[in-house]
């Protein structure tokens, strides 16, 4: 297995609505150790494939390994228990618990800890599941706030709940759906610093963002979509000096 294998790769994936064909057979590959972006204009199929990879969307073709076994057929709980993680546009707290709470809900993910909570067993995994909610909890710089009901949180703070929830699972893999969206500057920074120390721990990253500018600043390797297929990949400087990907951005 190379590196490449060894994180998430996807080969000729195929989605398609009606007519529309809105993936149409994407090759990519989501190595341990970098931040992986994805632009492209509205309507490129970003969400699509994102959804393909995440498990939420089923593909029409197409393959989808993690770690080098084929994962195109789990759902996405089976996925998340292999280790792949992400987050969602549209933020979701659960209501009615607290940012701690809604953290462990993403470590006992991984773990199993809430069956076996629930049974009042001792488990092995809680403790893990304890360590990993207080460090995704520090490393979001949400510990002052962890015992607020989530869903008082501001929107910068939420997103970055969400990344918290996530990451407690203790993933291999982290999709991530346009995590500085709301952001102030601060949070931004905050963002980057985390992501970029994430990478540096051999987490495999892929960042669907709008903003160009975070994406120059702070991945390895961008891939380009435009209706549908990748038009351009590589290191993200070559790749965003490339003219032709200037132009698939100016007919958007
Ligand atoms: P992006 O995220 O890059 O803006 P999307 O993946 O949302 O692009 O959309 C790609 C194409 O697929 C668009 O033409 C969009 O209208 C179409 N599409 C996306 N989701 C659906 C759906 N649920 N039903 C029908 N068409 C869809
Ligand atoms: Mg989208």
């Amino acid at each position: 297995m190379t590196t490449a294998d060894a994180g998430l790769v996807s080969r000729g994936l195929v989605r398609r609505f009606g007519g529309i064909t809105a993936v149409d057979g994407v090759d990519l590959a989501v190595p341990p150790g970098r931040i992986t972006a994805l632009i492209g204009p509205n309507g490129a199929g970003k969400s699509t494939l994102f959804d393909c990879l995440a498990g939420a969307a089923r593909p029409d073709a197409g393959q989808v390994l993690l770690a080098g076994r084929d994962i195109t057929r789990l759902p996405d709980h089976a996925r998340a228990r292999l280790g792949l993680a992400r987050t969602f546009q549209q933020i979701a707290a659960f209501p009615g618990l607290t940012v701690e709470q809604n953290v462990r809900v993403g470590a006992e993910q991984r773990t199993g800890g809430t069956a076996r909570g629930l049974l009042g067993l001792p488990a092995p995994g809680r403790a893990a599941a304890r360590a990993a909610t207080d460090r995704a909890l520090r490393l979001l710089q949400l510990d002052q706030v962890r015992d607020w009901p989530a869903d008082r949180l501001p929107t910068g703070a939420l997103r970055l709940l969400e990344l918290a929830r996530a990451l407690a699972a203790t993933p291999r893999v982290l999709l991530l759906d346009e995590p500085a969206a709301g952001l102030d500057p601060a949070q931004t920074t905050r963002l980057g610093t985390v992501l970029r120390a994430l990478a540096a721990e051999g987490l495999a990253l892929l960042l669907v963002e709008h903003d160009v500018e975070l994406v120059a600043r702070l991945a390895d390797t961008v891939y380009v979509m435009a209706a549908g297929r990748v038009i351009a990949s590589g290191p993200v400087r070559r790749v965003l000096a490339d003219p032709h990907v200037a132009r698939a951005w100016g007919a958007a």
